[in-house]
C-alpha cells in the first residue's frame, strides 16, 4: 500500500467525523474554519465556528456586515487580524468573484489575507485540487518520519518540505489526504508521547526506528513575554459602568474596555491613569480606590490589568480615541464583548457587587 493510501485509509477509520467542518464541502465553511483553527484549539472553535455561520452565513453576508458585529462575533477567539482579514477578504470575493471563493490556488493567493496554507486546504477539500499544505502538524509528521532533525521553522526547511508536501499530494482525494496528514499529526504524532504504536507509518518512520520522536521538531527558543500595564477606570451611574470600544487599527481591534492605557515605562498606575482619561475621554479622575486586578497573557504580551474606582470631573462627551462608548448596567456586564482580561475584570466587579 503506498503512503497516500495508507495515509487516507487511516483518516476514513480514524478521524473525528464530528467535527462541524468535516460534514461540509462548502468552500465558505471550510474557509471560515480554516481561519478560525489558526493558533487555536479545537475544542474552543466549535462554538465560535457554528455561532459565526449563523450570524453570516454566506460570503455575501460577511462582506454586508459592519466590520464591528464581526469583531463582536470573534470576540474571545484572540488573533483578531483573522477577523479583521475574513471581513475585507469576503468583500473582494463579491467584489471580484461573484460571490463565490475561487478554486485555484493562484487565485485565492490573491486574496487578501489567505497564504499558501489556507489556499491549499480551501483548494484540495473544497475544490478537490490536488494542493498541498503545510501547517505545524503536518511539518512535524513529514519531520519525524523523513528524520529531518533541523529546525522546521528555518527558511530553506520550509522550502523543502513545501516541495515534499506538493509532491506527496495525490491527484485523487486530495482533501482526505492533507486532512489526514494533520490529523495524525494531532491525534497520533502528537509534539509530547507521539503513539506510534497505533501509527500507519510507523513501519517506515525514521524517528521510531532511531527513537529521536522527542527532539524532533527541536525545541523553539521563545523570546521573554514583555510586560505591560494597563490601568483602567471603573465610572459608574447608578446601576451602570462606562464601557468604551477599541479602534480598529489598535491590537484587539473594536473589543469594549474599561477606559484606561497602557503605561509608560516607570510610570506610576494613577498618572499613567489620569494622563489616558484626559487624552481618550477628556475627564479627569477623582478619587481612584483600586477594585480589581487581573494578568492577561497575550502571545507576546503580559498585561497587567488594575482597575480604580473613580468618581470624575470634567465633561464626558464624545469618546477621543474609542470608536464608541455606553452605560451598561453591571448585571450585563457578561454580555459585553470585552477582550479576555477586561471581561476577568467584569467578571470580578459582578462578583464583588453580588457577594
Ligand atoms: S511513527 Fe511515531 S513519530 Fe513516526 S509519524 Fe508515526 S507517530 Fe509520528
Amino acid at each position: 500500500m503506498t503512503f497516500q493510501r495508507g495515509m487516507i485509509r487511516w483518516y476514513r477509520k480514524e478521524s473525528r467525523k464530528n467535527l462541524p467542518w468535516r460534514k461540509t464541502r462548502d468552500p465558505y465553511r471550510i474557509w471560515i474554519s480554516e481561519a478560525m483553527l489558526q493558533q487555536t484549539q479545537v475544542a474552543t472553535v466549535i462554538p465560535y465556528y457554528e455561532r459565526f455561520l449563523v450570524r453570516f452565513p454566506t460570503v455575501h453576508s460577511l462582506s454586508k456586515a459592519p466590520l464591528t458585529d464581526v469583531l463582536d462575533t470573534w470576540s474571545g477567539l484572540g488573533y483578531y487580524s483573522r477577523a479583521k482579514n475574513l471581513h475585507v477578504c469576503a468583500q473582494t470575493i463579491v467584489r471580484d468573484h461573484g460571490g463565490s471563493l475561487p478554486a485555484e490556488v493562484d487565485s485565492l493567493l490573491k486574496l487578501p489575507g489567505i497564504g499558501r496554507y489556507t489556499a491549499g486546504a480551501i483548494a484540495s477539500i473544497a475544490f478537490d485540487r490536488p494542493a498541498p499544505i503545510l501547517d505545524g502538524n503536518v511539518q512535524r509528521v513529514l519531520c519525524r518520519y523523513l528524520g529531518i532533525r533541523e529546525d522546521p521553522r528555518q527558511p530553506e526547511i520550509q522550502r523543502r518540505l513545501w516541495k515534499l508536501a506538493e509532491q506527496l499530494v495525490p491527484a485523487k482525494n486530495p482533501g482526505d489526504f492533507n486532512q489526514a496528514m494533520m490529523e495524525l499529526g494531532a491525534l497520533l504524532c502528537t509534539p509530547r508521547e507521539p503513539q506510534c504504536g497505533r501509527c500507519p507509518l510507523s513501519p517506515d518512520c525514521l524517528a521510531r526506528r532511531k527513537g529521536w520522536q522527542d527532539s524532533i521538531p527541536p525545541p523553539r527558543r521563545t523570546a521573554a513575554r514583555k510586560k505591560l500595564s494597563y490601568p483602567c477606570a471603573v465610572l459608574r451611574k447608578g446601576d451602570s459602568v462606562l464601557i468604551a470600544r477599541r479602534p480598529i487599527a489598535t491590537l484587539l481591534p473594536g473589543l469594549w474596555e474599561f477606559p484606561g492605557g497602557e503605561l509608560r515605562p516607570r510610570e506610576p498606575f494613577l498618572a499613567g491613569l489620569r494622563r489616558h482619561l484626559a487624552d481618550r475621554l477628556g475627564i479627569v479622575p477623582k478619587n481612584p480606590k483600586p477594585c480589581a486586578a487581573t494578568t492577561q497573557i497575550l502571545s507576546h504580551r503580559e498585561l497587567e490589568l488594575r482597575a480604580f474606582s473613580c468618581t470624575w470631573s470634567g465633561k464626558l462627551a464624545q469618546p477621543r480615541w474609542y470608536m464608541e462608548m455606553k452605560w451598561v448596567p453591571l448585571r450585563h456586564l457578561d454580555k459585553v464583548p470585552f477582550t479576555a482580561g477586561m471581561a476577568e475584570l467584569a467578571r470580578l466587579l459582578r462578583k464583588e457587587s453580588a457577594g
